[in-house]
């Protein structure tokens, strides 16, 4: 299958990039790692009349140490964020959260800032990135903003970036001593979407209970989705048992599923409660529960 004409752009600098978006407005698209724009537009689902590629510009994908926690390049590769050290001491859930997605292939060109932008409420690191409350840079022709996770994404395959914006960066704060984290999902097969996935940090105060909990979901909405009266519930709580059934039984009032081939909504909502609660108990078992 072929896609639309289009008209290719690489631009040289950032500034350019953003030039570029500008001129040509809701017309242009940013090619990154292609691994879904391109799908999209040779199933003709995407017709942009202009690509504006943005991996010639080297300043995207810098990963780097900040502020106890580590600063991503939008063009960071996927394959890059699983593999990196600085990733698994830093942040092992960004990590464990790459390691799911799709195929080696796939993950060695896809992006941070790609998967991001994308917003799949399925994807793994939307998810990920909300659970640990990281802010989003953005640069368009009225200068830089930056955006907290829980503003960006705004509904399916949908954020709040104009047409005219690059996602640039990501910042990721670092996490309290005693925190552990996990990412379980539940794919069809090894490599595929997940039906429903769930990222949690549990940090554990000193008598072994819940001091700090952080949970977020994928394919159970229309975006990534923070699982808050469950976070509430497990504070001051010891992170096992029936507890733990009953705290994460909570997530199925705060999640509209969806229903698709994969799944029926209902079937969602009980999956729901089945990687909640062993997200957490796994991040809790790595917390030194
Ligand atoms: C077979 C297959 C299986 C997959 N399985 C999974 C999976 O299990 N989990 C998962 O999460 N993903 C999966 N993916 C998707 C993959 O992770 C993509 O890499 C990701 O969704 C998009 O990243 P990309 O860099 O390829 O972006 P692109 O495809 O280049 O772009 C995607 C969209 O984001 C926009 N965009 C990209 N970068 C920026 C930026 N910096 N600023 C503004 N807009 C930008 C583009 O304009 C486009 O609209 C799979 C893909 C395939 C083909």
């Amino acid at each position: 299958m072929k896609p639309s004409s289009f008209e290719y752009v690489a631009p040289r600098s950032l500034d350019e990039a953003v030039d570029s978006l500008s001129r040509y407005g809701g017309a242009a698209k940013v090619l990154a790692g292609g691994q879904s724009l391109v799908p999209l537009m040779n199933l003709r689902l995407a017709s942009p009349e202009v690509l504006v590629d943005i991996n010639g510009l080297d300043e995207l994908g810098r990963l780097q140490a900040w502020d106890g926690g580590l600063s991503v390049g939008a063009l960071v590769r996927q394959s890059v964020l699983g593999g990196a050290d600085l990733v698994r001491q830093r942040l092992p859930l960004l990590a464990e959260a790459s390691a799911l997605i799709g195929h080696p292939a796939i993950r060695h060109r896809g992006t941070v800032g790609g998967s991001l932008a994308h917003a799949d409420p399925a994807a793994e690191l939307p998810a990920a990135m909300l659970a640990l409350e990281a802010t989003f840079l953005a640069r368009g022709p009225r200068g830089e903003r930056s955006v907290p996770a829980a503003e960006f994404f705004s509904g399916y395959l949908t954020t709040t970036l104009e047409p005219d914006e690059l996602l640039t960066e990501i910042h990721v704060p670092g996490v309290p001593p005693r925190t552990g984290n996990a990412f379980v999902e539940v794919a069809r097969r090894s490599g595929d979407f997940a039906i429903c996935g769930a990222a949690a940090l549990v940090t554990l105060n000193a008598s072994g209970r819940c001091d700090r909990v952080r949970i977020a979901l994928c394919g159970v909405g229309t975006g990534p989705v923070r699982a808050r009266r469950v976070e509430e519930a497990l504070v001051g709580e010891v992170p096992g048992g029936s507890g733990l059934v009953d705290a994460a039984q909570r997530v199925v009032d705060e999640i509209d599923p969806p229903s698709d081939i994969h799944g029926s909504a209902a079937y969602r909502r009980k999956l729901a409660a089945v990687v909640v609660r062993r997200a957490v108990e796994l991040a809790a078992q790595r917390a030194g529960a």
